[in-house]
């Protein structure tokens, strides 16, 4: 029906500019939600009602964990008095090829001998370039680059500063953790699933029992479940 577009987008900012008051008064006793930390804590969380305002720098939303911005790498945890761990990226060039505006660029390493080496020795993503799709995160097979939470990235710099390197794009496992759990819980079970099935087809060759039934089963309900929450 023609018009019904407009009258359910009309509905929704009905909707948020009546809970806008509502969540006035609600906090009228309480001193008002715009003057005090309790109501700035609820107001910051996914939980927060109607129209507000927000006085940024000082205060910020939490964001999401769908939200995506500029791509960073995933390292293994850095051991002691390092910065990073081992490289996830195995500079297959996927993400690459796959990035619609082409801005990233990935210079494969070489071992000694010169035959490449699976790790990328340069790795660059033009952020001016990058428009946050994520498809180079989607497309990975190693779940080796994913999509950021940091979005102040803005600078005065109108040169280089714009373009990040292997260095700064690098941030270990855990801050992915700590960012997207529910995604990063369903990745590493899909990755457990993914081991375990090598390791099944690979003892049943031996001729030996499997015995990973049960393991395998755990890992892919552990996935559905974390998926679930997600979707
Ligand atoms: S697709 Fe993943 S593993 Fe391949 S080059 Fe890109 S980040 Fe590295
Ligand atoms: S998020 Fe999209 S535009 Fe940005 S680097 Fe990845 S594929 Fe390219």
């Amino acid at each position: 029906m023609y018009g019904l577009g407009i009258i359910k987008g009309m509905a929704i900012t009905m909707k948020h500019f009546v809970a806008t008051y509502l969540d006035d008064l609600r906090w009228l006793t309480n001193g008002g939600r715009y003057y005090n930390d309790e109501a700035l804590l609820v107001r910051q969380s996914l939980k927060g009602q109607g129209a507000i305002t927000v006085f940024y720098p000082e205060e910020k939303l939490p964001v999401p964990e769908r939200f995506r911005f500029v791509p960073f790498l995933v390292t293994d945890e850095p051991a002691a008095g390092q910065q990073w761990g081992q490289d996830w990226c195995t500079s297959c060039g996927i993400c690459a090829k796959v990035c619609p505006p082409q801005c990233i660029w990935i210079e494969r390493g070489k071992q000694p001998n010169g035959r490449p080496k699976p790790e990328p020795e340069k790795f660059f993503i033009d952020i001016d370039i990058c428009m946050n799709c994520g498809l180079c995160a989607e497309f990975c097979p190693f779940d080796a680059i994913k999509m950021d939470h940091d979005y102040e990235l803005a600078s005065y710099d109108r040169t280089t500063a714009h373009i990040h390197d292997k260095e700064r794009l690098s941030k270990p496992i855990s801050y992915w953790r700590e960012i997207a759990p529910k995604k990063a819980e369903a990745e590493a079970s899909a990755r457990d699933f993914v081991k375990l099935a090598k390791e099944r087809r690979k003892n049943k060759k031996g001729g030996e029992a499997s015995g990973q039934e049960e393991r395998m089963e755990e890992a892919k309900a552990r996935q559905l479940v974390y998926r679930g929450k997600l979707y």
